[in-house]
């Protein structure tokens, strides 16, 4: 059985690296950065002393490619998860505070609501379930009425990254069709209390090597060598590694870079939107208002609050007109948001640390859901998978990590006709795709 070569150790690359050394392939990881992780990363910032990630994460409970993915490499405890589900939220512009409480028969409690909402106004998610490739989410779920501006819309922007008016209601449906809508068992919020490093990415990686599996760091690809129909070799940092001919490539890079290695197998824009990141570090640790380690926010610029020990992160989503300000602007700005959500307008400005993603997601429009590539290319040897390729669900953890397993099976698919006939073609089971 030949090699693997798996350009990008994000997610979506170190999933597929898990599947298939699962399945006894032989797995080389080349990441062009200096740790595997991509997007989802830790690092140690000198200003505030302190690991901080490069932008807060949440995942849920129902996100099962994730979990299975961490119970695989042996890391099923590595995310907290806040049980029973719960989703607090402050209207900046008001004062106004909720909890959104789902499970059970939560839509008849109105103190687990959205004041002012009805039972009957939850229904509109079903909506996006059956909306039609074009629509967005604005489409499904209109402007108007209590639930938008405090429910959809922080919703939509946070999970999709853009403003309901521009994001695909059918990839935000697919979401919802399996966190929301499956009860409280399926929403609960889970965080990476140590960081997203050592969560996500180091009990792979540990795992992968443990494995047999290399990765090689510092790695960048940065050409594909065709003959006919199949890669012949990889470029990497100007030096050339043959591939044999049982040997495949997993493209498992961001779409602005597939794009740039590949420009047909890409034919989405290489457009991303940005989500900016503040992390103050406070005098000492502090409790949110509700009391749980997260916050929403809505009447204001930050969408999130996240308290990490003496660590406040701030999460701004669809946030390419911030990310043009200079980083003192952005802190001010969202400092002003910070200390009247706590309580104490007009406090001083802590040391902070400013990071702005601005690819931080693919294009998520309509148009580019439809028009997402599957795994299988005109090169018989290379897949594709990435939060952007054809998986079901929005650029997101659990959408990296499910787009990384069905790269991983269409590798090993090909090699049936190979390796049936001496019995090694293993199999696994992806769960139910969407219909994206
Ligand atoms: C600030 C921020 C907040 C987010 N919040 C959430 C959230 O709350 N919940 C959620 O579910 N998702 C969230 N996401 C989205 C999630 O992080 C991504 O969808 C996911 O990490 C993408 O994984 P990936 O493997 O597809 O891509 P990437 O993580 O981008 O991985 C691609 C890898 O390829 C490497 N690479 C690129 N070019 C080359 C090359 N030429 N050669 C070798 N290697 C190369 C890169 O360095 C990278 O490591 C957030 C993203 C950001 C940026």
């Amino acid at each position: 059985m030949g090699t693997v070569h798996i350009v990008g150790a994000g997610l979506a690359g170190l999933s597929a690296a898990v599947r298939l050394t699962e399945a006894g392939r032989r797995v080389v990881l080349y990441e062009g950065a200096p740790q595997a992780g991509g997007r989802c990363r830790s690092f140690h910032d000198a200003a505030l002393d302190r690991m901080v990630d490069n932008g807060s994460h949440l995942a849920l409970s129902g996100n099962r490619s994730l979990l299975g993915y961490l119970e695989r490499v042996g890391a099923s405890d590595a995310l907290t998860e806040l049980r029973p589900a719960a989703f607090p939220f402050l209207d900046l512009g008001n004062g106004e505070r909720w909890c959104l409480r789902p499970g059970g028969l939560w839509l008849f409690d109105t103190a687990r609501r959205v004041p002012g909402s009805r039972p009957a106004d939850y229904l509109a998610a079903l909506r996006t379930l059956t909306a039609g490739p074009g629509a967005s989410v604005a489409d499904a779920l209109p402007p108007g009425g209590p639930l938008y501006e405090r429910l959809w819309r922080p919703l939509a922007v946070s999970v999709m990254n853009g403003a309901p008016e521009r994001v695909s209601a059918r990839l935000f449906g697919a979401v919802l069709r399996e966190t929301l809508l499956r009860g409280e068992a399926a929403c609960r919020p889970l965080f990476a209390e140590k960081g997203l490093s050592a969560a996500l990415v180091e009990p792979a990686v540990a795992w992968l090597t443990r494995h047999g599996a290399e990765l090689r760091t510092g790695a960048r690809v940065d050409g594909l060598e065709r003959a006919g129909e199949r890669v012949a070799a990889l470029s990497v940092d100007g030096e050339r590694i043959a591939l044999g001919s049982d040997d495949a490539v997993v493209l498992a890079v961001p779409a602005w870079i597939a794009g740039r290695l590949l420009p047909e197998a890409v034919p989405i824009s290489a457009n991303g939107r940005a989500i900016v990141n503040a992390h103050f570090r406070l005098p000492a640790p502090i409790d949110l208002p509700g009391g749980l380690p997260f916050l929403g926010l809505v009447g204001g610029t930050a969408d999130w609050l996240f308290r990490r020990g003496d660590v406040l992160s701030v999460t701004v989503s669809d946030a390419d007109a911030l990310a043009t300000l200079p980083a003192d602007a952005v802190a001010a700005t969202l400092w002003r948001d910070v200390a009247r959500a706590l309580g104490t307008p007009g406090a001083a400005l802590p040391p902070h640390r400013i990071i702005k993603e601005r690819r931080a997601t693919p294009d998520q429009s309509p148009v580019h859901a439809a028009n997402r590539p599957g795994p299988q290319t005109a090169l018989k040897n290379l897949v594709l998978a990435g939060d952007w390729t054809k998986m079901g669900l929005p650029a997101t953890l659990e959408g990296a990590v499910r787009s990384g397993e069905i790269a991983a099976q269409a590798v090993l698919t090909a090699g049936i006709t190979t390796f049936s006939r001496l019995g090694l073609f293993p199999a696994f089971t992806l769960p139910r795709r969407g219909p994206i």
